[in-house]
């Protein structure tokens, strides 16, 4: 390691409360977390403590203007135990690069690498090993200046909470195309993973789940005709014998998961493309009964089946439990997360142990 991290052991660790077969998502935290503060221009006070709330001036410029970026990923355990990262330096690219389009400080990724080791280790025993449960980890950061004023903050804090989770969206989704609102503009801020990409996709949101949908399909803002992206995943069709993604053109997150099931799909021989989708495109090869398989990719859930695709009131039901593609991709990167596929690209990254004895 080459930043210095101050730990501080917590007295007593809570995991042995925690059932690991039945983990509520998202509402379980370990013992500790990572702090540090960007101040007169570097990161200082790196620093893994005991989880604790923060505490925040009435005008931290983060909480009026929304300079708050965060990231996700996922640690599990190797067959014979040793904690295992998925791609944590794209995560650390990802970070700074969110962070420079929302004119926020970035870091160098050997710090952001630290950290994540860091805390990983320190909080070990609360990765569950269970097939399809993870650690997920979430490192943010976000303004902190404390004034009312618009322009960019001087000082930032960033932090890292990591939550032990069990298998994400176990049942297929159902998806309705956008036709009234956008989530991203090429030149926006849909690239980034900014938090206000989130509060303004929750509208939207609920409106697809009052219509008895899960969520939304993101079509491009000009012409609603060409397919985005899910809300917190990108998205793959599988038509006419060829997997599909739609190309990354400047509004579409670049996900880790997308990126990394092309590069296993094509190495098992499919045809893989990234273009242009348009809901048309899709709509006949539905009519043809050539559209097999939809699926969303993201690190929450590896791969999500698609079982149903509302578009301009056309209602696609699709027969997931004959999908081959999707499953194919999630085993392998499941397969990948627990040693029991050798990783031959430099994927998985065993942290390095010990951090501190707990
Ligand atoms: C995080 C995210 C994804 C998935 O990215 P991964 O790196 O695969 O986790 C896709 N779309 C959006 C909008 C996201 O925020």
């Amino acid at each position: 390691m080459t930043h210095n991290i101050k730990i501080t052991p917590c007295s007593v660790s809570k995991v042995s409360g925690l059932d690991f077969n039945n983990i509520p998502f998202g509402r379980v935290f370990t013992d500790h977390m990572f702090t540090a503060d960007y101040i007169d221009g570097q990161w200082t006070n790196l620093e893994i403590k005991p989880f604790e709330n923060l505490s925040l001036h009435p005008a931290t410029l983060g909480l009026h203007y929304g300079q708050s970026i965060f990231e996700g990923m996922k640690a599990t355990k190797h067959l014979d135990g040793t904690p295992l990262l998925f791609r944590p330096d794209q995560h650390a690219k990802r970070f700074n690069r969110s962070a420079q389009r929302m004119c926020m400080p970035t870091m160098p990724e050997s710090m952001f690498l630290d950290a994540i080791n860091a805390l990983v280790g320190v909080e070990q025993h609360w990765i569950p090993s269970q097939k399809g449960s993870a650690m997920y980890i979430r490192p943010f950061m976000f303004a902190t200046d404390e004034m009312v004023g618009v322009r960019p903050s001087d000082s930032y804090k960033m932090v890292i909470i990591v939550l032990p989770v069990g298998p994400y969206y176990t049942k297929p989704v159902s998806l309705i195309a956008a036709q009234n609102y956008v989530r991203a503009v090429k030149g926006g801020v849909g690239e980034a993973k900014a938090s206000g990409n989130y509060a303004a996709a929750m509208l939207p949101s609920k409106m697809a789940k009052d219509l008895g949908y899960d969520q939304v399909l993101w079509l491009d803002p000009f012409e609603f005709k060409y397919i985005q992206e899910v809300g917190t995943m990108n998205i793959f069709f599988v038509m006419d014998g060829k997997v599909i993604t739609p190309i990354t053109d400047g509004a579409i997150l670049h996900g880790i998961t997308r990126m990394s099931i092309m590069d296993i799909l094509q190495e098992k021989g499919y045809d893989v493309e990234e273009r242009l989708i348009s809901i048309d495109e899709v709509l006949d090869a539905h009519q043809r009964g050539t559209l097999t398989e939809v699926f969303g990719a993201g690190t929450a859930a590896l791969v999500a089946a698609v079982s149903k695709l509302e578009i301009k009131g056309t209602v696609i039901e699709l027969d997931w439990e004959s999908a081959t593609v999707g499953p194919e991709a999630k085993s392998y990167l499941n397969d990948l997360r627990d040693g029991t596929i050798k990783d031959t690209r430099g994927w998985i990254h065993p942290v390095e142990l010990p951090v501190v004895e707990i």
